[in-house]
Parts: structure tokens; C-alpha cells; sequence
């Protein structure tokens, strides 16, 4: 077969010589799998749905997959689900997506930011139990694996003093990722996303994982109006107009012709996971000699595996150069990269919404200034990555030139 995914080089429909920083791709299968939703006359939640969370779950070796409209949505269901007082803490890496710190507040709790390792990206166990005693005790944990680099979830809930049952995982950047050889998705609250530039894109869309039937079967009603679970059936022939509200809930659902999408992509994950690893090994040879550029941190391979969402490189100072000029070098070769994230807690809104521990978020602040995400994803031609880390070394390597 050939398909985008064995040429090099037909990524996206980009103007010809340019590297877009993102990509996606619907899948012929996909496509017609959709387009059968459409003729089919049911295009909202229904069997669609029921059969990608069956599949989804088994992808991630979760007992239970509950779809929603958004991983946004997912983590302030998560949250909900828990059933903590109002106002109370929930520890957050400020290095993350500012939708999941929205998500702690629409849930009515309270945003604590955990600084990060500049060279992972993520909350350590030091800087979880710093922030944990800066909110006087923490009632919940949001985790995220940032970039799809598995973070070791058991010893930071016991570095935050939080049980298990309590922490809320951001897998936004995590599906393909292992851990103790096991996917990421099994355990807790489990968030999935597939937003277009995900690992698994639809356009949008979440899902929930998890191994706790109550808090699936909670979910479940919370997702659509907090209406009883079978609710969908009620206008197919024989499904019943009784239902019961038995508390408020949410108006989260996913599509059937969301679903139908993701369910035609899912058969492609094995492949796309497999082409990000190695677009991620080119990046790591060719750019691992430049002095003064930091590679991703990645889980030793008895450990976990990376899900490759992003490619995030640290401009080092003894690179000579800054973040914003090689992004601006990459920009006027017609290469597009991102910096993820802007830290929470230099976002204006936050500023008043969340707690920040005594002494500040150094370590965000470092790595904020010297993160790069480069162009990773499935259609990326090894062409491209090889022009990618011309223009980073030509970036680094100009500048000390000049300074000769
Ligand atoms: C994309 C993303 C989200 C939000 O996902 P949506 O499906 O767009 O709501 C949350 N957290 C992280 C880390 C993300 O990258």
C-alpha cells in the first residue's frame, strides 16, 4: 500500500519547502468510516461511541473508557468525580496547558503550581512535597507526562501525600507511552485527548480511563446532563423517555461521527507510534553533538517508554544563542517549532487564581526561556528532520562565528 506515510517528504499540504510545525491526518478509513455515520442517520452519541471506548480501552489496558468531548472537559469530570470540598488544593505542574488549570477552577477547586526539573520538564519529588506544604496540605494531584515522557505517577502522590485514588492524570501528550511496561491509561483518572495535533487526532475529543467501575459508571452520567447512564437510548426504538438527574452534570458527550473517526485512526497508532520513534532517534543523532542543545529527557528503556508527542529542545546558554533566535532562524528558513508551555503562572489570569509556593518556580522560569518543541509527526519526512537540525546547528554555529 502506499499511503502519505511511506513518502518522505508529502507532509501536510505545506507550501512547498517549508516544515510546518504541525500536522494532521484523517486516514482514508476514517473517512469512510464518517461518512457511514452521516448516511447512517444517528450522528450523536451511540454505538459508535460505545465500540471506541471498548477499543480504547483495551489499547491502554484500562478496564473502563468513558468519551467526552474534550481531555479539558475529562480532567474537570475527573476532579468532579472525586467529590472534594470547594476551595480545596489541587497541586498542578505550572509547566502544563493552561485548559487543565482552568479545569481545577471550573471544578471549584483550587490551583496549587508545582515547579518543574528544567531538564525534564516535570515536577519532582522535591518541588511536589515543597508545594504540598505551601498549601498546607494537598487534597488531589494533577499529573502530566509532558511531551509523552512517562513521570513516575506513584512516587509523586506519595511525595504530595495524596493516595492514589486522588491523582487525576493529563495523558494529553502520554497515548503510545509505557511505564513498567505497561501503557499509560490503567490505574486512576486517566486523561486522553485528540485534539488535531495529538497522537491520535480526530479534531476533538477526550477520553477517560479507568479501573474503577464506580467512577466509570459516574462518569458515564456526568458526561451527558448527569442524566441516568442509558440516556442516548431513550430515542431508539423501545429505549425508554424515563430517566432520572440524580445531580448536576456536565454537556460533555462525544460524537458518534467523532467516535467513528477515532475509531478509524486507532488501527494506525501502532504505525504513527512507531514513526515517531523514529523521527525522535534521527533528531537525537544529528542534533546530540551540537554544544549547548539539551536533547528531550526520556524514561530508561527498562523503565518506560516516550510517546514522541512533542520534541522539546533546550537552548542551553552555552549554546551562545537564545531560544527566540533560533526560533526566529527556523522561522526565516520557512520552519515552524513551538515553545510548550508559557508556565501557568505567567499567564495574567492566573496570577490571582492560583497558589505559587514561597521562593517562586525557578526551575519553569529556566526552562521557560530555553524550551523549543520541533516539527514531530507521523508524515514528517526524514528529509525534514534533517533540515530541521541543519537550521538548529546553523543557528548555534552562526552565532559563535559571529562572536569570533
Ligand atoms: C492538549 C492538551 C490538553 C487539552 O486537551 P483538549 O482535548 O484540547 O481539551 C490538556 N493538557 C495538555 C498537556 C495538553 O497538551
Amino acid at each position: 500500500m502506499t499511503t502519505a506515510l511511506n513518502r518522505p517528504d508529502v507532509a501536510a499540504d505545506a507550501t512547498p519547502g517549508t516544515v510546518p510545525f504541525a500536522d494532521c491526518w484523517i486516514s482514508p478509513q476514517a473517512r469512510r468510516a464518517a461518512q457511514e455515520v452521516l448516511t447512517s442517520g444517528w450522528v450523536t452519541t451511540g454505538p459508535r461511541v460505545q465500540a471506541f471506548e471498548t477499543e480504547f480501552a483495551r489499547t491502554v489496558g484500562a478496564r473502563h473508557a468513558v468519551a467526552v468531548s474534550s481531555c479539558t472537559a475529562g480532567l474537570e469530570l475527573s476532579l468532579r468525580a472525586l467529590q472534594l470540598p470547594p476551595g480545596a488544593p489541587v497541586l498542578v505542574s505550572t509547566f502544563t496547558f493552561c485548559g487543565a488549570v482552568q479545569a481545577i477552577l471550573h471544578a471549584g477547586l483550587r490551583p496549587v503550581l508545582v515547579d518543574v526539573d528544567p531538564a525534564t520538564g516535570m515536577p519532582t519529588e522535591a518541588t511536589t512535597s515543597a508545594a504540598a506544604r505551601a498549601c498546607g496540605g494537598a487534597a488531589a494531584m494533577m499529573v502530566v507526562h509532558w511531551a509523552g515522557d512517562p513521570a513516575d505517577v506513584p512516587a509523586l502522590a506519595a511525595a504530595a501525600c495524596v493516595p492514589g485514588s486522588r491523582v487525576v492524570v493529563d495523558a494529553a501528550h502520554a497515548l503510545g507511552a509505557t511505564w513498567h511496561g505497561r501503557p499509560i491509561g490503567s490505574g486512576a483518572a486517566v486523561n486522553f485527548s485528540f485534539y488535531a495535533t495529538k497522537n491520535l487526532p480526530i479534531g476533538e475529543g477526550g477520553m477517560v480511563t479507568t479501573d474503577d467501575p464506580d467512577t466509570a459508571a459516574w462518569l458515564r452520567r456526568a458526561r451527558l446532563h448527569g442524566m441516568s447512564a442509558d440516556a442516548w437510548r431513550r430515542y431508539l426504538p423501545g429505549g425508554s423517555w424515563r430517566y432520572d438527574v440524580p445531580e448536576a452534570g456536565l454537556k460533555a458527550n462525544l460524537t458518534d461521527l467523532q467516535a467513528a473517526i477515532g475509531l478509524g485512526q486507532l488501527g494506525w497508532l501502532p504505525r504513527w507510534q512507531r514513526r515517531r520513534e523514529e523521527l525522535a532517534a534521527t533528531y537525537d543523532e544529528l542534533l546530540e553533538p551540537l554544544e549547548g542543545v539539551g536533547l528531550p529527557h526520556r524514561p530508561a528503556p527498562s523503565t518506560g517508554q516516550h510517546a514522541w508527542h512533542l520534541y522539546p529542545i533546550r537552548v542551553l546558554p552555552s549554546s551562545g544563542t537564545t531560544r527566540d533566535a533560533v526560533a526566529a532562524h527556523l522561522a526565516a528558513r520557512g520552519i515552524g517549532t513551538s515553545v510548550h508551555f508559557t508556565p501557568v503562572h505567567l499567564l495574567s489570569y492566573f496570577r490571582s487564581a492560583v497558589v505559587v509556593p514561597p521562593g517562586g518556580l525557578p526551575g519553569a522560569d529556566t526552562l521557560f526561556a530555553q524550551e523549543l518543541s520541533l516539527p514531530l509527526y507521523p508524515r514528517l519526512g526524514t528529509p525534514s528532520v534533517t533540515r530541521v537540525a541543519a537550521a538548529v546547528a546553523d543557528a548555534v554555529h552562526g552565532h559563535r562565528r559571529e562572536a569570533v
